[in-house]
């Protein structure tokens, strides 16, 4: 079909049908109009027979290839046309072309013409030379499409291309794949060495990518780092894209940045989804990716779907929840070796309107990915200290609460000026409030995480390493650390083949800790039999099931007030 534009310019060529039925225009006439018309066109005519042999080219076409003979001419234009476009019965597109005065965008009228048997008899191309390229509807659109750093299709480009493939190839029973590649921390790069030295990666990138793929897969940079490459099975190759991502490793690694590359890969046995799911798809793959390794690459698999969308379904409904007062503490108790209940750790609960309650591993990773833990963190601190001021005239008054911090809060607070404030505004005892911060988050920030240990020790506070032996902890770390408590992580008192040799792990970490001068807590205590191991050892303090799970507030405080029956209450 032609477009109106593209029939103008076509019929002006080759004359309207009403020209061929004039009597007064011989065949002769005709053929001497066309070429007249053809030199003098300001338009560039190539056409290819079937066999893609170059069988008419106009003058314009040579001056733009900057060629001379028909030979190097047909070399050079099928190196340089789309060959995506070029395999289409009509098209209409714009290209870029490199020529000794610099780029210059082409707008591009592909024709196919067919015998009456529907053989391919001719293809007709008509160029536009488009001057100056930025002003005019082709260089527009050229733009609209094409990343002007990498050169590659844009996000609107990568998208109109594969959904005109889609089109094309809808009854296909071929198996395809979209891949979203990704830059790990590359944010950080930008920060660190600039956006040049981030620029320079992402078009290096580009180029590696462009020089691997075949030439009908349709690739593009979606936006920022993320790359997207769209193949059929039979192009993909699992160990060209392999090499591939080896080579932009070593091309854009160097001795002041070690970047790691990953892939979210959505392969798909019918065109059925559109571009935009199938992007979707590729994406969620990607963000599933939790390894560390320099590359990684993970299959879209439809669970993960169902992840995204309960992700997503958290982070909508968190503001809500958290306004509503939704979230709730549970507390759970802590006992010392005379197996007395000595105070608590606050663990948050999610308890929705319908009364169903959703534990902290179910929301807490999403809110920590989301940036939004903090605002739970300090609700619940805060839940903790109202807690605590309820206590001071009651027979809990004794007790402490134990509360966590999550290693993003430090990133978008002052932890210090939150915590020191709650003390504060509900005049409660910092003895009474203890922080558990994880063994990882220090791990990840000595330095910091050392000085903030200090100042609020020096508040007044107990500060906890929460976690401790869950992680690759390095023993060094507590020459540093100089928190008030080990809360050792209850993997040591898992069942497994080398429990004889986690026992020696855990009453070494026992040991040490005592001659650090710190105390010890235990959690996950399940039986009696564990805690008279750990009670041998000389553990502090208890927290586990074998005394209770995590008890909403009231529960806790029905089940405890008995103990202090005969305290007496100020
Ligand atoms: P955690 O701080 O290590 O908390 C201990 C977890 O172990 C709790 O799970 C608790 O219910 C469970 N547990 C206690 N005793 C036993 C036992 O004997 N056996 C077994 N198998 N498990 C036991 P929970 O409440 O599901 O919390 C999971 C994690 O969620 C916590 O691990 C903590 O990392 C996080 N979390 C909970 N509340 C908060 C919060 O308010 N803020 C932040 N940032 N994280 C929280
Ligand atoms: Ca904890
Ligand atoms: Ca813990």
């Amino acid at each position: 079909m032609f477009n109106d534009d593209a029939y103008f310019r076509f019929g002006n060529l080759i004359g309207y049908r009403d020209s061929f039925t004039d009597t007064a225009l011989t065949n002769e006439k005709l053929v001497t109009l066309l070429q007249q018309a053809m030199r003098s066109i300001n338009l560039i005519l190539v056409c290819f027979d079937d066999k893609d042999r170059l069988t008419y080219a106009n003058s314009k076409a040579f001056e733009m290839f900057n060629v001379t003979s028909s030979e190097e001419l047909e070399k050079e234009f099928l190196a340089w046309i789309d060959p995506y476009s070029q395999k289409l019965e009509y098209s209409n597109w714009c290209q870029a072309h490199e020529s000794l005065e610099g780029e210059r965008v082409y707008d591009i009228i592909c024709q196919k013409l067919y015998t009456s048997e529907h053989k391919l008899r001719n293809s007709i191309y008509i160029i536009d030379d488009c001057i100056p390229s930025s002003k005019n509807k082709a260089g527009i659109r050229y733009r609209q499409m094409h990343d002007p750093l990498t050169g590659l299709l844009n996000r609107e480009g990568f998208y109109h291309v594969v959904e005109e493939y889609r089109k094309l190839h809808k009854n296909d029973t071929e198996p395809h794949y979209l891949i979203i590649t990704n830059i790990r921390d590359f944010k950080l790069v930008n920060q660190m060495m600039g956006d040049k030295v981030g620029d320079s990666i992402l078009k290096t990138s580009g180029r590696i990518i462009r020089s691997l793929m075949y030439a009908d897969d349709i690739y593009g940079r979606l936006y920022a780092d993320k790359f997207a490459i769209f193949v059929s099975e039979k192009n993909f190759d699992k160990t060209m894209y392999r090499n591939m991502v080896a080579l932009v490793r070593s091309q854009i690694t160097s001795d002041k940045h070690s970047l790691r590359l990953q892939a979210g890969i959505y392969k798909m046995n019918s065109l059925s989804d559109d571009v935009n799911t199938m992007c979707d798809k590729a994406m969620i793959a990607l963000k599933s990716i939790i390894s560390e390794e320099p590359v990684a690459y993970t299959f879209y698999d439809p669970v993960m779907m169902e992840k995204a969308m309960m992700e997503k379904t958290v982070v909508t409904q968190f503001d809500k929840a958290l306004k509503n007062g939704e979230f709730r503490i549970y507390l759970q108790p802590q006992m010392n070796q005379r197996e007395e209940l000595i105070g608590c750790e606050a663990l948050v609960r999610w308890k929705k309107d319908d009364n169903t309650v959703i534990p902290p591993n179910a929301f807490i990773p999403v809110l920590e990915k989301s940036n939004l833990i903090s605002r739970l963190d300090v609700y619940v601190w805060e839940l903790a200290a109202i807690k605590l001021r309820e206590w001071r005239h009651t027979e809990f008054r004794d007790l402490y609460i134990s509360v966590n911090i999550s290693p993003r809060d430090m990133e978008f607070m002052d932890v210090y000026e939150v915590i020191t404030g709650l003390v504060t505004k509900y005049e409660i005892d910092p003895t009474k409030l203890h922080l558990e911060i994880t063994e990882t988050v220090i791990m990840r920030n000595p330095a910091t995480v050392s000085d903030l240990i200090m100042r609020l020790k020096e508040a007044g506070f107990i500060v906890e390493i929460d976690d401790f032996g869950s992680g690759y902890s390095s023993l060094n770390m507590l020459k540093d650390i100089k928190a008030d408590v080990v809360k050792i992580d209850m993997g040591f008192l898992r069942k497994s083949a080398n429990e004889d040799r986690s026992r020696i792990i855990l009453d070494s970490v026992i040991y040490m800790a005592k001659r650090l001068g710190m105390g010890t807590v235990t959690e996950g205590v399940e039986t009696m039999k564990q805690l008279e191991v750990l009670s041998s050892m000389g553990c502090d303090v208890y927290q586990g099931y074998l005394f209770s799970k995590p008890l909403p507030v009231m529960d806790f405080e029905k089940k405890y007030c008995d103990i202090y029956k005969s305290v007496e209450i100020i």
